[in-house]
């Protein structure tokens, strides 16, 4: 089974800055002995979404039926994956979203996805690459906290919903972003669960 489990999801979260109350929030739902179970991808200790390396066609066949079986239980939750290059262009991610303590490890394309409930990147980070969220729509609360970017675009993206940006990090050199949301962004804990 893969070995991916809670002192592991601490320790990058630890890594990447977050406080300890926020460590905590995130921790407080999962079970104690909560580890990924997965099986192992050839022969590593851990599943093909937490291991370092592995083929990305391999990955999007795996991922593309993880997001159904996902779908059916009512959430994505993308605790620790390690996604390689990855397009989720025009992707509706229709149930609340979760990429708590990801990685990104090659460019990575949101363009004109859509959020229709919470999207949380916590501790998430996008290295080296660019993030492309441009003509996105968040329709839920949206969170990056503690999140490190290295070239991101949200133009044109449109956020429905409370924005909480707390404590990001933008590395590389372009950054382009027009809020355009209906609300105000008050620095709100956005609620977990569900
Ligand atoms: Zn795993």
């Amino acid at each position: 089974m893969c070995a991916f489990n809670r002192n592991e999801l601490e320790s990058i979260l630890k890594q990447r800055g977050l406080s300890d109350d926020w460590i905590n929030i995130v921790l407080s739902g999962l079970p104690d002995d909560w580890s990924c179970r997965r099986k192992p991808y050839r022969n590593g200790e851990k599943c093909i979404f937490h291991a370092e390396t592995k083929d990305p066609n391999e990955f999007k066949d795996a991922f593309n039926q993880e997001l159904k079986d996902m779908e059916k239980k009512g959430k994505f939750d993308f605790i620790g994956f390690i996604f390689p290059k990855i397009d989720f262009s025009n992707t509706i991610f229709s149930k609340p979203t979760r990429f708590v303590g990801a990685t990104f490890q090659a460019e990575t394309d949101f363009m004109q996805a859509i959020f229709k409930e919470m999207v949380l990147f916590i501790g998430t980070e996008f290295q080296l690459q660019s993030a492309r969220f441009t003509k996105a729509h968040f329709e839920g609360t949206v969170a990056f906290i503690k999140t490190i970017f290295f070239v991101t675009s949200f133009s044109e993206a449109k956020f429905h919903d409370f924005v909480l940006f707390d404590g990001v990090e933008f590395l590389g050199g372009v950054f382009s972003m027009k809020l355009n949301s209906k609300k105000e962004y008050p620095l709100r804990t956005p609620r977990f669960g569900g």
